[in-house]
Formats: structure tokens, sequence, C-alpha cells
């Protein structure tokens, strides 16, 4: 049976591309009727943040993806929280030191330093050297001795093995070698404060939690040799591995990266733009990975029917924001209209052009407002920069509506509108309608020339919704005033 997981460390909130790989995961595992489980990697103890992994756990199901294990499900072979395993861990670590494959070492982190400095002037590779070269056993013993004696804890390193090939056949990337010579040399599986390290503790996991297909990103392929040593060292079956390809950035051209401040990143932050959750889910598949033909738009549902995992590309995954606005905006069209006027009503309360508590004449404006969006909105945060005019005093116009406004029929359509606005008895889309085709009666000209000059005029932009419905709830004194300051 097909069994997968995604290993989040709670290091912070989600990020995409840890939102991809739990994605591809969850899709593997669904589309082959296996099993997915959450094990929550929690180890390094600087680096786990209060909250983190409640928010990373928050943010997949809000993106759809649920699991059949997890610290919040547990199931046969827990605890799924690395920090509650070191019971397991202790007696195996003890076991590869009885059989010789693992030691004490007690080199500080200057000793460590100071090879490095060697190596580097050297020009080799930064690797571990062994600190007890050319010592002979009564030697040895002493030095630990002299060690233990200052009050030294010892770190556990594994003895990796001398020049020999490890080779693997990844799922995305095929058949890939590495030498363990390369590797860095002896490496550490359990730390000074007892923990195990994360090469260590993943390949017990994932052996105990009889864990079939590690897919995980590439950035985690240079450990995969050491991985595969510990198996080989247990006697253990290794999964089969495959490691996704990096995300790249479309707006710097670089590795997707929690750096690019300009970039959002994290699920939550696109949750909190009105984002849908069916849209990013369906966005982030197709991250690295697509179906046969052209089509884009997929339910979850299609997805995991679709999902095969011999699609997974070899090159970069591009990350373009304006296609994530391009999905969104087609589960945006989808959704029901309360939803989405609800959705842009908290983001119009959040930005302050409501207020906290608004009164239900106001709501009903409001939501009136954002249905005049709903079909041109990515998400639900850009009604409140698309609809400013509604809210701030008039804007000044760009260079296209100053074109538009330079014929020289312009300023006749404008006068003659304005003139006849002042007049309606109710200010509704119908008696504004009625009023632009008496515009046109009068002054002969229709078409762009008629309705461009009184889209500026009083939306004070050559784009937005239906005109005579913004002009409607625009309200008569609002467009008599922008229809002013444009005349003026
Ligand atoms: N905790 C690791 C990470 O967050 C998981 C790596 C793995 O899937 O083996 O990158």
């Amino acid at each position: 049976k097909i069994r997968v997981r995604y290993a989040p460390s709670p290091t912070g909130h989600l990020h995409i591309g840890n939102a991809r790989t739990a994605l591809f995961n969850y899709l593997f595992a669904r589309h082959n009727k296996g099993e997915f489980v959450i094990r929550i990697e929690d180890t390094d103890t600087k680096r786990n943040v209060e909250g983190g992994e409640e928010s990373q756990l928050t943010m997949l199901k809000w993106l759809g993806i649920d699991w059949d294990e997890g610290p919040d499900k547990p199931g046969a072979v827990g605890p799924y929280r690395q920090s509650e395993r070191s019971a397991i861990y202790g007696p195996l670590i003890q076991q590869l030191v009885d059989q010789g494959l693992a030691y004490e070492s007690y080199i500080t982190e200057d000793e460590l330093a100071a090879q490095r400095e060697v190596q580097k002037a050297n020009h080799e590779m930064p690797h571990y050297e062994d600190e007890f070269a050319g010592l002979n056993a009564e030697e040895k013993a002493a030095k630990i001795a002299d060690a233990k004696a200052k009050g030294l804890k010892p770190v556990i390193r594994f003895h990796v093995p001398v020049h020999k090939k490890y080779e693997f056949n990844d799922l995305v990337k095929g058949h890939i070698e590495f030498d363990s010579d390369s590797i860095g040399g002896d490496f550490v599986i359990m730390k000074r404060d007892g923990m195990p390290t994360y090469n260590f503790a993943v390949v017990v996991d994932d052996h105990l939690m009889a864990i079939t297909h590690v897919l995980r990103g590439d950035d985690h392929i240079a450990n995969t040799p050491k991985q595969l040593m510990i198996y080989e060292a247990f006697d253990w079956e290794a999964p089969v591995f495959g490691h996704m390809t990096l995300i790249i950035n479309t707006q710097t051209g670089k590795k997707l990266s929690k750096r690019d401040e300009n970039t959002l990143q994290f699920i939550e932050q696109y949750r909190e733009l009105g984002y849908l959750p069916e849209g990013m889910f369906n966005f982030i598949t197709l991250l690295g990975w697509s179906p046969v033909g052209e089509d884009e738009i997929f339910t979850r549902k299609q997805l995991i029917k679709l999902f095969d995992h011999k699609r997974l590309s070899k090159s970069p995954a591009k990350f373009d924001a304006k296609k994530l606005e391009w999905v969104n905006n087609q589960y945006m069209k989808q959704s029901d209209s309360s939803k989405v006027t609800d959705m842009g009503l908290y983001q119009l309360i959040k930005a302050g052009r409501l207020p906290e508590d608004p009164d239900n004449k106001t709501i009903e404006w409001a939501r009136t407002l954002v249905g005049l969006y709903h079909d041109q909105m990515s998400y639900a945060a850009q009604v409140v920069e698309e609809s400013a005019v509604f809210f701030t005093e008039p804007p000044k116009l760009d260079e296209a509506a100053l074109t538009e406004l330079a014929v020289e029929t312009a300023p006749t359509v404008l006068n003659k509108f304005a003139e006849l606005i002042k007049q309606v008895k109710i200010f509704d889309a119908v008696e504004i309608n009625n009023a632009i085709q008496q515009v046109r009666a009068e002054t002969g000209v229709k078409g762009r020339h008629l309705y461009m000059p009184i889209r500026i005029g009083t939306t004070r932009s050559t784009h937005g919704p239906a005109i005579a419905e913004s002009i409607e709830l625009l309200g008569r004194e609002k467009t008599m005033h922008h229809l002013e300051v444009t005349l003026a």
C-alpha cells in the first residue's frame, strides 16, 4: 500500500513551496488510494516557532488537504512529532554505536572551523576530518577521557563508508549516483542536546511509518545519499525518492525565496487578501506539474483523478503572480455573489473604507458595490483599490483619460450630461441611462466618444464596472462634484 508523508518543520508559516510538496504528496496518495501522513520535524529546537505547527496545519486544511494520520489524528505508528519520539531514536543510535557504525565525537566548533580554514586554503570542499586520525586505541581513549573530564558533551557521528557508490532512481530526475567520499565526511546523527539530526530521524521515521515514497523538494537531494547509508546500516529497505525541482520567481528570475520581500509567499497572506482555497490549490498544482492538454482549471476531484507523478516537471517551476491572479479570478467568477460580497465587505472594513460596524444601509450599498466588481476581481482585497473613487476625493486623471478627454466633443458631452443629471428625479441606473441616451440624442455623439467622457467625468477612470450602476452608487452629490472637477 502506498504511504507518503509531508514532514514540515514548524519554523514558520506555510510557504508556497512547502504547500506544493504537501499537495503533490496528497494528490499522489489520493490518486493511488494510498495513505497520507503528516509528521512534524521539530528536532531543531532553536528554529521552532511558537504556533508554527498549528498555523501550518490550519493552512493545509484551508487549502482543502486532509490526511489520514498526523499529530492531530493519531494512527498506529505515532507519535507524529519527532520531539516526542526520543525513546525510539535513542536505542537505535546506541545500536549503531555498539555495531561500530557510529561513534562519539568530541571535536569542538572551533576545531571544526580550523579544519575548514585549512581546507579552504587548499581549495578543498569543507569536510569533517577524523579527529582521532593517527591515534592508537590507547591514545584515543585518553583523548576521550580528557574531553569528558573537561565536561564536553559528545555528538554521535555516522561512519561514512569510504569510496562507495550510492545510487537511486529518482521519480522525477531519473538515475542519480553519489560517491560516499563527496558528502563531507562522517556526519552527525545525534546532537549534543540528545536530539537526533534530520538525516537520522527522517530515516527512522520513514521506515517505522512504512513510508513507500518520499516526494520532496530538490534542496534535499544531497541529503539522500546520507539517508541511504543509514538505511543500509540498519539493513532496511529505502523508499522510492522523488525530488521536485525548485520554484523560480518570474518577477526576479531567481529561486523563490523567503527573502524576496516583494513577493507574497505564505498561504496565510493569500488567504488574508481574499484568495480562494480552490484557486490556490489549482494554481499550486500547476507549479511543476501539468496534465495532458491545454486546460488549466481543475477541481480538486479532477486533479486527484488526473495526477500522474510521471508528469512532474524536470525543469524549474515558474511562480507567476499574474497567473495566480488569473486562476483565482476564474474561481471568483464561479463563486456565488453572497460569498464574494462578504469577502469584499470584510476587505473594505479592514482597509478602513467602511466603519467597523456599518449600518444596514451602508452594508447594502457596499454589497452592491462589491457586486459590480465581482467578475473582474482576482482576489477580494482588489476591490479596495479598484473602488477607491467611491471613497476618496476624485483621483488625478491618467494619460489615457486625458487623451480621451482631449477629443473635441468631450466637453459638450460632459456639460450636457451634468445638466441632465442634476435634474433627474430618481438617481438610479435607469434614469442615468436615460440621461446618457438624451445626451446622445441632443449632441449626436455616440459610442466611445459618448461613453468615455461620461465614465471618466464621473469615475475618473477609463475602465470600471457598468457605468450607470457605478454612477448610481456614487450618488448624486459625488457625481456632480466629480463632473465639476473634471470640467474645471
Ligand atoms: N523537515 C524537512 C523539511 O521541512 C522534510 C524533508 C523531507 O521531506 O525529508 O524540509
